[in-house]
C-alpha cells in the first residue's frame, strides 16, 4: 500500500501521470468557470445594489422636495437624521451648493427670510460648518453641472478596519414651487449625499466565491477519483497485465499470454503481444532443438572441438578434445588455446594465416599421433573479435597409409630398393643441381653377369632371392646420405653418387663388384659387371646422357669378360 502510494506520488505509473494531467486540465477548466461566474455574480450584486439605492434614492429625494415644498425645512433635517439609523446607511446628509452642510448655520434661513420678506424661519441659536465636499470635488462638481445623479466607490477606515462604501450624489432641482423660498436664479439648489456600506455586498459576494471554491474541490474530488477508477479499469490494468508479462518474458518465461478486453489499440497491443510470445516460444524452441541436435554432434564427434571467447578464455571442448590431446578439460582451460598442442608459435601463425577464411590444415605431430588442426578467429561483420576456434582430427592413420602409398610408389617391392620411377625423378634433381654448382656425380650402372643361365638352372625363384640378396649387399656397400640406390629394371641397378667424381664412382663400383663376387646365396654364387660414368668426366648434360654413357661403360665391362667395373669415356676439356 505504502509502495502503491510512493509510486503514485512519484508519478511512476501511467494512471498517477494521466490523472495528474487529467485532473490539471479539468482543474483549469473548472476553476476558469467559476472565476468567470463568481465575478459575474459580484457584477450582478453590485448592479443590484446600486439600482435599489438608485430607487431608494430617488424615492427619498422626492419625499424630502415634497416636504421642502410644504417649508418644513427642519423637518427634512429630521428625516435626514433618521436615515442615518438605517442598517447599512453610513451617511445620510444634505448638502449645499459649495460642499458645507446644510441645516447647521442660518445662512439659508436668513436668505429665504429676506426673500419672502417675513421671518417665518427662526434662526439658530448655535451655527457651525461642515464641510463635505471641496467645491472643486470632481464627483460634486459633476452632479451640479450635469444636474444628474452620480455614484462613487470608495474606502475608509471604521474601527480600525478598512471598509468599501458606494456613495451616490443626487441634485436637488430648483423647481417652480421653490422659487417662493430660493428665487429662480439657481437650477440645483443643494446635493443628497447618501453613502451605504457595502460589507452586506461584500459577504454576499464572500459566500459566493466559498460556495463556488467547495463546489470546485468537490467536483475535482469526484472528477479525480472517477478518472483514477476509469483510467484503472480500461487503461493501467490492461499496460500493467502487458508490462508484467514482458518483465516475465525478459527473464526468459515465454509461456507469458495477456487476458484481451475489447477492440482498442490496448487489445490490439495485447494481441500483438501474445502473437509475439508464442512467435518466439516456436523460434525458440526450433532453436533449441537445433543447438540440442548441434550440441549432439560437438559432444559426440570424433574430432576435437574447442572454442574461446573475445578474452582468449575457452568456453566449450568436447571430449574428443581431451582424448586427442591426452589432457583433461581443466588443464587443457587453464594452458589456455595458444597451448592446445603445446606449440604456441605454430597456433599463432596458423590463426594469423587463416585471419580471413578457415583454411587447409596444419598437420602436428603430437605424442607420435598426427593431429590435423583446423583453426581460426571468429569477427562479427564489423571486425568485431568474437572468439577463436580449433578443430582437431587425428589423421595418424591417414598419414600413415600415405606415407605407405608414397613408399610403394617409389619402391621396388622385390628389393625395397628405390624404382625407375623414383630414379628418374633423383637423377633428374641431381643432374641439375650438379651442372648448376658444377658439382661431382657419378652414375653407376650394373647388371648381374649371365643371369638368364642362373634362372634357367636353378628356377625364378632362385633367382629372386639372389636378386634380393644383391639389392641388401649393394645398399651395405654405398653411402647412407650421398648414394641412392635403384632398380634400373629386371637385373640391372643404377647408383646415383653425389659429391662423388668419376675415379670416385670406379672405387664404389669395385667395392660393390668385390662385395656381390663375396656373396653366397643358398650356396650360390654370381657375379656383377658395373659401368662408371661421372658427369664432369664424360662431359653429359641430361640424365639420359649420362644412363647412356654409364651404360656403355657397362657394355664394355660385359665384353671385357664380365666381373668388371669399367670408366666411360673421359671428354677432353
Ligand atoms: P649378361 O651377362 O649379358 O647380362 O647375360 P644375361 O643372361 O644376364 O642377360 P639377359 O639380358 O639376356 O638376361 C637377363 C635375364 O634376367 C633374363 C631374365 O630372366 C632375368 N631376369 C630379369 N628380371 C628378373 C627377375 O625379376 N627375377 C628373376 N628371377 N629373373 C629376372
Ligand atoms: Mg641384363
Ligand atoms: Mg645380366
Amino acid at each position: 500500500m505504502r509502495n502503491r502510494l510512493s509510486e503514485l506520488l512519484a508519478f511512476n505509473t501511467i494512471g498517477a501521470k494521466l490523472t495528474t494531467i487529467i485532473c490539471a486540465i479539468i482543474a483549469c477548466g473548472f476553476s476558469v468557470i467559476i472565476y468567470f461566474y463568481a465575478s459575474q455574480q459580484e457584477k450582478n450584486h453590485l448592479l443590484q445594489n446600486e439600482r435599489a439605492i438608485n430607487q431608494v434614492l430617488g424615492s427619498v429625494s422626492e419625499g424630502l422636495q415634497t416636504v421642502m415644498i410644504t417649508g418644513s425645512a427642519s423637518v427634512a433635517e429630521l428625516f435626514a437624521k433618521r436615515l442615518l439609523g438605517v442598517k447599512d446607511v453610513e451617511d445620510f446628509r444634505i448638502l449645499r451648493t459649495n460642499g458645507l452642510e446644510a441645516f447647521l448655520d442660518n445662512e439659508t434661513i436668513m436668505t429665504v427670510n429676506a426673500l419672502r420678506k417675513d421671518t417665518d424661519f427662526t434662526p439658530r441659536e448655535t451655527e457651525s460648518h461642515n464641510r463635505i465636499f471641496a467645491e472643486e470635488d470632481p464627483n460634486f462638481r459633476q452632479v451640479l453641472l450635469t444636474r444628474q445623479f452620480t455614484y462613487f466607490y470608495g474606502k475608509q477606515m471604521v474601527d480600525g478596519k478598512e471598509t468599501e462604501h458606494l456613495t451616490f450624489l443626487l441634485p436637488i432641482k430648483n423647481v417652480k414651487k421653490c422659487y417662493r423660498c430660493h428665487g429662480k436664479q439657481r437650477e440645483v439648489l443643494g446635493v443628497l449625499k447618501f453613502t451605504s456600506s457595502l460589507e452586506g455586498v461584500r459577504n454576499s459576494v464572500r459566500e459566493t466565491w466559498i460556495r463556488a471554491g467547495v463546489f470546485l474541490l468537490l467536483a475535482l474530488i469526484a472528477t479525480l477519483v472517477v478518472t483514477a477508477l476509469v483510467l484503472k479499469r480500461y487503461i493501467v490494468r490492461p499496460i500493467e497485465a502487458v508490462s508484467n508479462a514482458m518483465g516475465k518474458v525478459s527473464k526468459g518465461d515465454l509461456t507469458q499470454q495477456v487476458p484481451i478486453f475489447g477492440r482498442d489499440e490496448l487489445s490490439m497491443m495485447a494481441t500483438s503481444f501474445n502473437h509475439m510470445t508464442q512467435e518466439l516460444r516456436s523460434i525458440y524452441d526450433g532453436f533449441n532443438s537445433e543447438r540440442n541436435k548441434l550440441s549432439t554432434i560437438i559432444m559426440g564427434t570424433d574430432e576435437g572441438i574447442v572454442v574461446t571467447n573475445d578474452q582468449g578464455v575457452i568456453v566449450l571442448l568436447n571430449p574428443s578434445v581431451e582424448k586427442l590431446l591426452s589432457k583433461h578439460a581443466e588443464r587443457i582451460i587453464s594452458d589456455g588455446f595458444l597451448h592446445l598442442l603445446d606449440a604456441p608459435q605454430r597456433m599463432e601463425k596458423l590463426l594469423e594465416s587463416n585471419e580471413a577464411s578457415l583454411g587447409g590444415p596444419e598437420i602436428f605431430l603430437y605424442q607420435a599421433r598426427f593431429l590435423a588442426v583446423y583453426a581460426t578467429t571468429i569477427r562479427r561483420a564489423n571486425g568485431q573479435l568474437l572468439g577463436r576456434t580449433a578443430v582437431i582430427r587425428d589423421v595418424t592413420q591417414e598419414k600413415r597409409l600415405e606415407q605407405k602409398l608414397r613408399e610403394l610408389s617409389s619402391t621396388d617391392p622385390l628389393t625395397n630398393l628405390a624404382n625407375r620411377r623414383a630414379l628418374d625423378e633423383t637423377l633428374a634433381t641431381e643432374v641439375a643441381l650438379a651442372l648448376e654448382q658444377g658439382r661431382a656425380l657419378s652414375v653407376l650402372m650394373f647388371d648381374v653377369d649371365h643371369f638368364k643361365k642362373f634362372n634357367d638352372n636353378y628356377g625364378h625363384d632362385q633367382g629372386d632371392r639372389v636378386l634380393r640378396a644383391f639389392s641388401d649387399v649393394t645398399r651395405e656397400c654405398v653411402r647412407d646420405v650421398l648414394d641412392t640406390v635403384c632398380r634400373y629394371g629386371g637385373e640391372e641397378f643404377v647408383v646415383i653418387a653425389r659429391e662423388t667424381p668419376q675415379e670416385g664412382g670406379l672405387i664404389l663400383a669395385e667395392r660393390i663388384r668385390a662385395a656381390i663376387e663375396a656373396m653366397e646365396v643358398d650356396g650360390l654364387n654370381v657375379t656383377t659387371s658395373i659401368g662408371v660414368a661421372g658427369i664432369r668426366e664424360t662431359g653429359a648434360k641430361t640424365p639420359a646422357e649420362m644412363i647412356e654413357k654409364a651404360d656403355a661403360a657397362l657394355y664394355k665391362a660385359k665384353n671385357a669378360g664380365r666381373n668388371k667395373v669399367m670408366p666411360a669415356k673421359v671428354v677432353a676439356k
